[in-house]
């Protein structure tokens, strides 16, 4: 399924557009692109890619006001490209209906391990939801609420289990943190964000070997949290 993937390139940057179309070409995936906004939407309606790599930074329309166009429609992964430093802009993308963000300048592996991962996740939307979610080393059993790591049940409050589910349905993939607070604790609750670093923390004690480096809960400094998906 990867190795034929439409992906469609909305970049502006010309070097690095023939860059991307070279690399995602020889990864086996075809590639249209579009160096503006506009010819990315139509060819977004046209060509209807499996994956779209848009770059925030366009000339004739914000990316993030192009993400929620297509997401009136459009169900394919988003990643979002932006230079460094701009984690306003990611949590605008991410809010906006984008799927994952990678930052200028980024390594083709970790591209290529995050178009993977979109790609992973689109498949599995489409087919039936999973009731037990295999993560490597963690395995989350939906239907009986029981979550265990090497094998050992870990007991988790109502507050932490709902956390690490959403996690877990998209691992691999940043949460932000007002969709995390929006979805555990009601959209009053969009701005308390001290709630997530509480109950994270919480969550890493009982998940990770070492709190300080943490393996499999990630934080996204400014942005939200990812579950390493492997
Ligand atoms: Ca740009």
């Amino acid at each position: 399924m990867t190795s034929s993937a439409t992906v469609l390139i909305v970049e502006d940057e010309v070097p690095l557009r023939r860059f991307l179309r070279a690399s995602l070409g020889s990864a086996g995936f075809r590639v249209v692109e579009a160096g503006t906004a506009q010819e990315g939407f139509s060819l977004a309606t046209s060509h209807n890619p499996e994956l779209i790599l848009l770059d925030l930074g366009l000339p004739d329309e914000d990316g993030v006001s192009l993400t929620r166009r297509l997401r009136e429609w459009a169900r394919m992964p988003i990643i979002v490209v932006s230079a460094q430093g701009r984690e306003a802009r990611k949590v605008e993308a991410l809010d906006a209906g984008a799927d994952d963000f990678l930052t200028k300048p980024f390594g083709m592996n970790e591209l290529l391990a995050r178009l993977r991962v979109a790609l992973r996740h689109a498949a599995q939307l489409g087919g039936q939801p999973s009731p037990v979610l295999e993560l490597g080393r963690l395995t989350v059993d939906l239907a009986r609420r029981e979550v265990t790591l090497d094998g050992q049940e870990l007991h988790l409050t109502p507050i932490e289990y709902r956390l690490l589910t959403l996690l877990a349905q998209h691992a691999g993939k940043v949460l932000t943190h007002s969709f995390l607070l929006r979805e555990v604790w009601g959209p009053g609750h969009v701005e308390h964000t001290h709630y997530l670093r509480v109950y994270m923390a919480q969550l890493r004690r009982k998940l990770e070997a070492d709190t300080t480096r943490p393996k499999l809960l990630k934080t996204e400094p400014g942005v939200g949290y990812r579950l390493k998906d492997d």
